[in-house]
């Protein structure tokens, strides 16, 4: 019997791209969403095929902008997933919105297609820094979709982004003030990554210093009202992304549209896939193993030390790492310090 997976859904539209955006996505508002649906339905149709009815907990919903979509169209995807996989009965299943493309009758419908997890991409509280990220909407818009999200008892997250220029570790402590009194459950916290050939690039930012970076990532966790569970990610107890958290465990899930990717587990063996074709190739023990402890170390919880984790791991350079890493529960963890330096641990231990 086919292992459970979750489900990767991308949507790759947007109304327009961001200034700093490298994601796969193409500005177009009123996308052929007949299209679309049918491209994404064709390829439920061949994994069902291979895995059968398999057991989804979760299915998200990315992009992009998911939120654009039609909901009929969204409704057709998820009927079609229930008809060929078996989805939980309490499966996660999260939209990721962008403020101005969802309003609460629109939220309402969502909700009751299956949407109970709504991810909101705040990226700022500033007016003027969202006009210099490229963003559509404002502050107010995005804390209008919060606030709808809550009074419909949806799951909320909010994604926003730090490290702009000018930016230091006192104004990071306001942000993250101003972010407590949303009352969300989960957030995301994401430093502004200058990516080549997009216009924030090329309009030559100057950038915080690497130590105002470090300092500004302490702060965000110590002001922060909800706990840091993973190097990007803040929730309280039980509201962690349950999606995510299976990509950082190391668990199965399929990629499906253009631009997805996804580990899929078909007869006691690990295949790399790709969503927008029927695209996948094997993966040898040791590949999945050194996976699993990338993701896994980013968790605060890190990565379980299973036979296969500790074959590719060399014991002797942790027990050198003090401070750094250390061993909670048969799981190997980064400390907050070895938090700030984790690709230098992993290049140190993997053998
Ligand atoms: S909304 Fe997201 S995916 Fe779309 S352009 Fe902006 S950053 Fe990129």
């Amino acid at each position: 019997m086919t292992v459970a997976h979750n489900i990767y859904i991308h949507v790759p539209f947007c109304i327009s791209k961001c200034r700093y955006c490298a994601f796969y996505s193409h500005a177009c508002a009123n996308p052929d969403w007949d299209t679309y649906t049918d491209g994404i339905i064709n390829e439920i149709k061949h994994w069902s095929e291979i895995m059968g009815a398999a057991k989804v907990p979760s299915v998200f919903f990315g992009g992009g902008t998911p939120s654009l979509m039609r909901v009929k169209n969204f409704d057709k995807i998820i009927n079609y997933l229930n008809r060929h996989f078996s989805i939980e009965n309490n499966a996660e299943i999260t939209l990721e919105s962008n403020p101005g493309t969802i309003d609460m009758d629109k939220m309402k419908d969502f909700q009751s297609a299956g949407v109970n997890r709504l991810s909101v991409g705040v990226q700022s509280l500033d007016d003027e820094k969202l006009k210099y990220l490229g963003r559509r909407h404002s502050a107010h818009d995005a804390i209008q979709a919060i606030k709808d999200a809550q009074k419909l008892n949806l799951r909320v997250s909010g994604d926003f982004i730090y490290g702009l220029p000018g930016e230091t570790a006192k104004t990071i402590k306001q942000i993250c003030n101003e972010i407590n009194k949303l009352g969300l459950q989960h957030c995301s916290l994401y430093e502004l990554t200058i990516e080549d050939g997009t216009p924030l690039a090329k309009s030559g930012p100057i950038m915080p210093c690497n130590d105002t970076m470090a300092q500004m990532y302490t702060t965000i966790q110590e002001t922060l009202a909800l706990p840091r569970y993973e190097v990007s990610n803040y929730a309280t107890d039980g509201n962690e992304c349950r999606h995510n958290q299976n990509v950082w465990d190391g668990g199965a899930y399929i990629g499906i549209g253009k631009g997805a990717a996804g580990r899929v587990h078909i007869d006691n063996t690990w295949y790399e896939q790709r969503g927008g074709g029927v695209l996948f190739e094997q993966m040898t023990d040791t590949d999945r193993a050194v996976e699993k402890i990338i993701t896994g170390l980013r968790t605060m919880r890190g990565v379980r030390l299973t036979d296969d984790v500790k074959n590719a791991i060399n014991m002797d350079t942790v027990k050198g790492m003090q401070g750094l890493v250390q061993i909670n529960n048969d799981r190997l963890c980064a400390t907050d310090a070895g938090i700030l330096v984790l690709d230098d641990i992993v290049v140190k231990i993997v053998r």
